[in-house]
């Protein structure tokens, strides 16, 4: 039997990997939330995960299929996976117990997330309102024009603490206040903005092991990020997806359960912090802080060609080239031994 606590997108893809894949692995699911629901925003997937997807023939399946409910209470289980997110129990738990036996090593920090000096205000736009009147804004016409967030950083927030709430509705007139000045294009479409909420983002610092004991993190719980390069639900799914596929392989068992879990700790944990790190490293360009990128006439074109170059390209080759090649056209049995 096999604990799953959790059931956002990472969480999800690791209970389908295994009843696809015709696992007689026995898995409960725990949330803590009563109700699943979304908040009517999207969030990007990029290729490799949406090959994920349509490897689980989730592309046609999860925009029509209902969500079971979801388990509340206690149980016993050979194994935990801790697919709880960015405030995680499974994470603080796992390094709250690592701290206490071997007190010199720090592991403390990565028990509370901390605070990536970024605000995001997420809505949605009244369309109908917006055509009206606005009819030849240029977002109906240039199709590079997509609206999910807006972000706001403080330049010196990263790492401090932050005392309010992480996620909170706010009035249109905070988003339109923080844009003041901006473009009019911008400006238009935040006049038809609705159900503003404005997300503290928090971050996990990079954290030594996805792995302690029969404990095993992932997505958020290992490694929440902020959203700069769209990537963290992404790694959730690829995380559950490499877990699941080893999971299911006939030579994984119990006795060896925790070789399993470490090699898909040595897959996924540095793809996942480069991802961050990355992920990060885009966040400082867009404001303007970036040390090594500093604020001048070119700034723009500068960033962007470092973005381009150096932060998009190599993550998507690298990522594709080690994590679905492998799993798709090499036998990662001979891992499991
Ligand atoms: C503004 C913003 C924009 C983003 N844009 C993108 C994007 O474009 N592309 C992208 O790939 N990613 C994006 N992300 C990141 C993405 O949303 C997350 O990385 C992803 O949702 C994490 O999924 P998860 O399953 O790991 O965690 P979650 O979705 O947080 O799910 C964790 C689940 O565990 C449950 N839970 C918590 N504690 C417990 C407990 N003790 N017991 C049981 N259940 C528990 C929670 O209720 C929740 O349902 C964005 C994030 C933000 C904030």
């Amino acid at each position: 039997m096999t604990y799953l606590s959790g059931v956002g997108i990472g969480g999800l893809t690791l209970a389908v990997v295994l009843s696809k894949h015709f696992s007689n692995i026995e898995i409960d699911i725990y949330e803590a939330k009563s109700v699943i629901s979304t908040i009517g925003v999207e969030i990007a997937i990029w290729k490799r995960s949406w090959q994920v997807l349509q490897d689980m023939c989730l592309d046609e399946e999860m925009k029509k299929r209902g969500l079971p409910p979801p388990h509340k209470g206690e149980a016993m289980a050979d194994a935990l996976v801790g697919a709880d997110g960015v405030h995680s129990l499974t994470r603080a738990t796992m390094h709250r117990e690592l701290a206490a036996q071997h007190p010199s090593e720090g592991y403390e920090k990565y028990i509370e997330p901390i605070w990536s000096g970024t605000h995001a205000y997420r809505c949605t736009v009244n369309l109908p309102k917006f055509k009206e009147l606005y009819p030849a804004h240029q977002a109906f016409s240039h199709p590079k024009i997509s609206y999910s967030a807006c972000f706001y950083t403080v330049e010196t927030g990263e790492s401090t603490p932050y005392d309010g709430p992480w996620v909170t509705d706010v009035s249109p007139e905070e988003v339109i206040s923080v844009y003041d000045g901006w473009e009019p294009d911008l400006v238009q479409l935040l006049e038809c903005l609705e159900k503003p909420s404005r997300w503290t983002i928090h971050v996990v610092r990079p954290i030594p092991f996805y792995v302690s004991g029969l404990a095993v993190l992932l997505g958020d719980a290992a490694h929440a990020m902020t959203p700069h390069q769209g990537v963290g639900g992404s790694q959730a799914i690829e995380d559950a997806y490499i877990l699941g596929r080893l999971l299911v392989r006939p030579r994984a068992t119990l006795k060896n359960l925790p070789d399993v879990q470490k090699i898909y700790q040595k897959i996924r944990l540095p793809f996942a912090a480069k991802a961050a790190e990355r992920s990060r490293t885009n966040g400082l360009i867009y404001e303007f802080i970036h040390l090594d990128l500093p604020v001048g006439p070119n700034a723009s074109a500068v960033a962007s060609s470092h973005w381009e170059k150096s932060l998009v390209r190599p993550l998507d080759g690298w990522q594709r080239e080690a994590v679905i090649l492998p799993m798709q056209n090499h036998d990662v049995s001979h891992h499991v031994s």
